[in-house]
């Protein structure tokens, strides 16, 4: 187990205007070569604040990356505060100054005298070459911890960390590597997946969560050596038909391509969610070959116009009815040729909810040839994530058809 801390600098990072997305990196990044993590800090401009990152970190971990604050301004404390948490002088490095020099000349600029700065390193520092922007990276190794120091700017960070740390640690640690493998699911709680992996783990396996509205992501971390296909099968069949797949794409990209292989095509009538459906099935390329088109039908006229659906049955049911989500697939079908037919209405809320039709209360309809499937929802959640998961629902509904 080789466990790795992340400081991440910056007075924007404390502030709240900007996201530690460079954590976020590196975080994934480690963990699928086998690293343990440890801890992420994150320090604002405060030379103390960063001197005390630097030296607590190497306390704990044998494996730290520090970004930020290598920049040519006051603010841009790193080094100085390296300097100080290792007691090691800093002072200019010639090849790094030439490095920022030759950056400025190639682009025919001269080098501001603020950028001088930038090729201040701590003794002992191994320089790492930044190709991408001015500022250089070191590497340090401080009793028995090895320290990356790396810029800020994300787009940098990202190729000096593909460029020199994965490979420098591959050098040092041999770790196996771990394998994840992802099922995508909708429809189904968080807590419910939870309770049907319950007795899933075991040694040198893992199960990890990731609700990400309006799919559950259920991961499965196994270690190098575990047999995949015994626990696979066992999260498929616990999972049951929630998977809509494993290791694939999006709800829009399976349903895409078991349309495209079966040679058949899809129309959608959507009241409520008023061409999401249409507009997620067409993020996928290709999707003409199999997308006929949508009709967006808010009014019961439309409703009417454009699906056929009758003037009795919009009366006695109302618009938001099983009767009306049905009609609705069936007349976009029947009218548009298609092979299949999805359908939406409901009451996305705020407001419009009565005591017999709450607000998220959704029919979902999607006719094929042999028959017609409808679901009735019960959404809790706002207007926006209501018509998000009505969209995924109904989606889902013509994708079990689709198995
Ligand atoms: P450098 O050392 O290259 O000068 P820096 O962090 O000192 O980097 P900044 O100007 O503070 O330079 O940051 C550069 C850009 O990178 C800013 O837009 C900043 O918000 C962003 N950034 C810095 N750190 C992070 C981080 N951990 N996650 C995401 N973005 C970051
Ligand atoms: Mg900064």
């Amino acid at each position: 187990m080789v466990r790795f801390e992340i400081i991440s600098q910056g007075e924007e990072l404390v502030s709240g205007t900007t996201s530690d997305t460079n954590a976020t990196f590196m975080c994934a990044a480690f963990k699928e070569r086998g690293f343990t993590p440890g801890r992420i800090t994150v320090v604002g401009d405060e030379l103390a604040g960063i001197r005390d990152a630097l030296a607590e970190a190497v306390r704990r971990v044998p494996v730290v990356v520090c970004t930020g604050g290598l920049g040519p301004t006051s603010d841009d404390l790193t080094t100085e505060a390296a300097g100080l948490a290792f007691g090691l002088a800093i002072a200019e490095h010639p090849v790094a100054l030439a490095q920022v020099k030759a950056r400025y000349a190639s682009r025919n600029r001269p080098m501001p005298p603020a950028n001088q700065k930038q090729a201040i390193l701590p003794a002992g520092a191994t320089l790492l070459e930044n190709h991408w922007g001015t500022a250089p990276g070191y590497r340090l190794d401080v009793s028995g911890t090895v320290v990356y120091f790396l810029p800020g700017v994300p787009s940098e960070m990202r190729r000096m960390f593909d460029t020199y740390v994965l490979p420098d640690l591959a050098l040092r640690y041999t770790l196996p590597p771990r394998r994840t493998i992802v099922f995508r699911c909708v429809g189904l709680p968080e807590s419910e997946a939870a309770q049907r992996m319950d007795g899933v783990e075991r040694p040198g396996v893992t199960v990890g969560y990731r609700a990400s509205l309006p799919e559950i992501h259920v991961k499965l971390h196994l270690d190098d050596g575990v047999d995949a296909a015994p626990v696979v099968a066992e999260t498929r069949a616990r999972l049951g038909e929630f998977v809509f797949t494993v290791d694939g794409g999006s709800l829009a990209e399976v349903v895409g391509k078991r349309l495209a292989a079966r040679g058949e095509t899809v129309a959608t009538a959507e009241s409520c969610t008023a061409g999401r459906i249409a507009a997620d099935l067409t993020t996928i390329a290709g999707a003409s070959a199999w997308f006929i088109g949508g009709a967006v039908v808010y009014a019961n006229s439309e409703k009417m116009r454009q699906c056929g659906v009758s003037t009795v049955m919009l009366a006695e049911d109302g618009a938001v009815s099983e009767a009306v989500a049905r009609a609705l697939a069936e007349g976009i079908r029947t009218r548009s040729g298609a092979s299949w037919g999805i359908a939406a209405t409901g009451i996305a809320g705020p407001d419009g909810g009565t005591k017999e039709k709450p607000v998220g209360t959704v029919h979902i309809a999607v006719a094929g040839g042999s028959g017609t499937w409808h679901r009735r929802l019960q959404l809790p959640f706002d207007r926006a994530r209501n018509l998000q998961m009505t969209t995924a629902l109904a989606l889902d509904l013509l994708r079990r058809q689709l198995d």
